[in-house]
């Protein structure tokens, strides 16, 4: 089947075994390990696309469930996709509803035909299912789909995690089935099987059979430990095929990130850099900082001394803890735009390292400035 995503492996890292790649869409092509900024609901909060592009994102990620009740797909598709819609030329992948409807709803209920729940804004009854996230996504029009998944919390037994499984599988099947546009929308499956092993490995069997371009490994950053998160990496990773890219769903802390990339993943997603952004916390070269504390009030300099971005040229760290503190939408911005800044750049350097074969170095240099070695080390 020819697929309008493809995957280059470009090298490995000699240290670690992390992948260097290309990834190739429709809307242009953009280099693995990478992250993808989260635009919700067809915006990353206080981001411009013209944001965006300056600070390199290449790819960014939208929600399918909060695009599909406002303003519904059907005047998506009238504008003509979601990329005119809201003028981003790059790359966006589109989440299947899936996560959304499991851990925004609490009223749901799961049959072998779809899930069905209430609307989290105004209690309204709701289906979604396999075809359904299909059709949606098909309207919104975006380069890398995913297949319509359970995604159970942590912990789930053995037991319903196995039934559960199964009927991802299935509905994997369905997914493809009722994929209309596979000459434009690569359509991804998701592994899940939580931290069972044997789980993980029936659940990537029954997928890989199905032949999708790409593959997601969900189920993960849902609560469990962090030796949890790594242990299913290192498990589930082989079973992945190496010429199609691997994205690692929902996680977006500097660790996790190269720890993830060091067991081959190559895309990752998360809303954590934008949403602690909007509490005034800021990821620098030397860890975490609450840019809204007071010791910052006389501050006046950068947030992070060693970044490059033109917030951190630009801007005191006084002058945003003022905004935060007043809660003004141009603080958000600032502290968003460093923070995405600084997880893009970080791929950066991840990938830098991986063609230098010293990205295991890197990682020791890494937590170790970000104070991650510390006993009781903060995820970020
Ligand atoms: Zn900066």
């Amino acid at each position: 089947m020819t697929t309008p995503i493809t995957y280059e492996l470009i090298k490995t890292d000699k240290q670690t075994g992390a992948r260097l790649g290309r990834v190739h869409t429709p809307h242009g092509s953009f280099d693995t390990p990478t992250f993808m900024p989260v635009g919700t609901l067809a915006t990353v909060k206080t981001m411009s696309p013209e944001d965006l592009q300056a600070m390199d994102a290449k790819i960014i990620l939208s929600n399918t469930y909060h695009l599909w009740l406002r303003p519904g797909e059907d005047i998506i598709r009238e504008a003509g996709g979601l990329h005119k819609f809201m003028n981003w030329d790059g790359a966006i992948l589109t989440d299947s509803g899936g996560f959304q409807v499991f851990s925004l709803s609490d009223m749901r209920e799961i049959k072998e035909e779809g899930v069905h729940f209430r609307n989290h804004l105004n209690g309204d009854k709701l289906f979604l299912s396999p075809e359904k996230a299909m059709q949606i996504q098909n309207a919104l029009g975006s380069d890398i789909m995913m297949a319509f998944d359970e995604c159970p919390p942590f912990p789930a037994t053995y037991d319903y995690m196995k039934s559960s499984v199964e009927r991802t599988s299935r509905w994997a099947e369905r997914c493809l089935e009722a994929h209309q546009r596979k000459d434009v929308q690569g359509l991804f499956g998701i592994i899940q099987g939580g931290e069972y092993e044997e789980l993980r490995k029936l659940s990537a069997r029954d997928l890989v059979s199905l032949d999708f371009p790409g593959y997601a490994i969900g189920g993960l950053s849902v609560g469990e430990p962090k030796d949890v998160m790594n242990r299913v990496l290192e498990f589930t990773t082989p079973l992945m095929p190496s010429n199609k890219p691997r994205y690692l769903m929902g996680v977006g802390s500097p660790d996790s990130l190269i720890d993830g990339a060091i067991r081959g993943i190559d895309m990752f997603d998360c809303v954590l850099p934008t949403r602690i952004a909007r509490n005034g916390t800021c990821m620098t070269s030397n860890g975490r900082l609450v840019v809204r504390n007071a010791k910052y009030a006389r501050d006046f300099g950068p947030i992070d001394e060693n970044c490059d971005c033109h917030v951190c040229k630009n801007y005191t760290r006084a002058y945003i803890r003022h905004l935060i503190k007043c809660n003004e939408t141009f603080g958000f911005r600032l502290t968003t735009y460093h923070n995405l800044h600084f997880l893009l750049k970080l791929m950066e350097q991840v990938r830098q390292a991986i063609r230098e074969d010293r990205l295991g170095d890197f990682k020791e240099e890494f937590f170790e400035r970000y104070g991650l070695n510390q006993p009781d080390a903060k995820n970020f």
